[in-house]
């Protein structure tokens, strides 16, 4: 998980139908329609708006949804909870399938880390050995509770993740060693794949940036903030 950039405004089309949208999602909450939550065209409206928010991915285990399916449409406040925040702009979030299976219908997230709100980049270390999220080892208790609870809500320890996030940081780890033997003259499909790194639709960007702070390549880590988050350099 990393840090959100700044939420586009609230589509239009959303605008334009809250309240129809909110009234219907009522009658069947309420048993008095049959239905999802959602329509088909209402929900396209949402994730094509959403997935900008991420670059196509997931916001919580930053993988890529289109590989098992469509990403889905996250209420950070369960929609079962509150009515009014089923098509509330920032309640939504888009995730994975798994992810937002495992979440349900959690209706208190409590402490958990928000990658739209916090930077989760402050309280999150992988741990190279197994790819696991952990709270970073300066964490105060809070700190550490709020990434307990936030890798349960989305069972962000699941096996797949871990070991993609050990590939990229071995990935990474053997391009800066191919960096440092060629010294200065950095050669072009080296270069190649830097601008894969940075790119905002790279998977996992938390291991890629964890991997460049310890070689002390803050810059690195700037820029690919910098073109996630959509923040001029
Ligand atoms: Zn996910």
């Amino acid at each position: 998980m990393v840090r959100l950039g700044r939420r586009p405004p609230t589509p239009k089309g959303l605008t334009r139908n809250k309240t129809k949208w909110t009234d219907r999602w009522r009658r069947i909450r309420d048993g008095k329609a049959k239905g999802d939550w959602a329509t088909p065209a209402a929900k396209k409206i949402l994730r094509d708006a959403l997935e900008d928010l991420t670059h196509g991915k997931c916001s919580f285990c930053e993988g890529r949804p289109r590989a098992t399916g469509d990403v889905e449409i996250e209420h950070y406040i369960a929609k079962t909870t509150d009515i009014d925040l089923a098509f509330e702009w920032a309640n939504l979030l888009p995730a994975c399938h798994n992810c937002n299976r495992t979440k349900g219908n959690t209706n208190s997230p409590g402490t958990a880390i928000r990658p739209d709100e916090d930077d989760p980049e402050l309280y999150f270390w992988i741990n190279p050995a197994n790819g696991e999220l952990e709270a970073l080892s300066d964490s105060d208790a809070e700190m550490a509770e709020s990434v307990r609870l936030t890798v349960e809500l989305f069972d962000l320890n699941r096996g797949e993740l871990c070991v993609n996030r050990v590939l990229m940081m071995e990935t990474v780890k053997r391009w800066l060693n191919r960096v440092r033997e060629v010294g200065e003259e950095v050669s072009p499909d080296l270069e190649e794949e830097l601008r894969e790194f940075v790119n905002p639709r790279t998977h996992h960007k938390l291991a890629l940036r964890q991997v460049l702070k310890q070689a002390a390549l803050a810059d690195l880590v700037e820029l690919d903030r910098q073109r996630f988050e959509r923040r001029a350099g």
